[in-house]
């Protein structure tokens, strides 16, 4: 089944796009996120760490605060996999990591302070 890069809409077989201005956006979309991975990486190698330092010294909000880290970098800078580009499109791709993010900041309110 072929879908639209961007929007995840049914394309022509063969057609990676829906239309041009999808293609655009995408090739805006993808440009932008490339610049922002350092950023990204750098969210979630400080979250795992911390996270990693509440769970060795079973310190709860320390933990907490490693999940908080995760979801709110994940929630700032929803970066795509190409897998889930691939799979859903780009804006739903998005939107996914951003309820995956929120899940993540729930989760950290939750081990930390309850
Ligand atoms: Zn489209």
């Amino acid at each position: 089944m072929d879908r639209c890069g961007f929007c995840g809409k049914k394309t022509a077989p063969g057609e990676s796009f829906c239309s041009q201005a999808c293609q655009d956006r995408y090739g805006r979309a993808i440009k932008r996120d490339t610049a922002k991975t350092g950023w990204f990486l750098a969210g979630i190698l400080l979250g795992i760490g911390v996270l990693f330092a509440g769970v060795f010294s079973q310190r709860d909000p320390l933990m907490g605060g490693g999940l908080l880290l995760l979801g709110a970098t994940v929630v700032l800078l929803p970066l795509a996999t190409p897998e889930t580009v691939v799979l859903l499109g780009w804006r739903r791709a998005r939107l996914l990591a951003r309820v995956l993010g929120l899940a993540l900041l729930g989760m950290g309110v939750w081990t930390g302070w309850f």
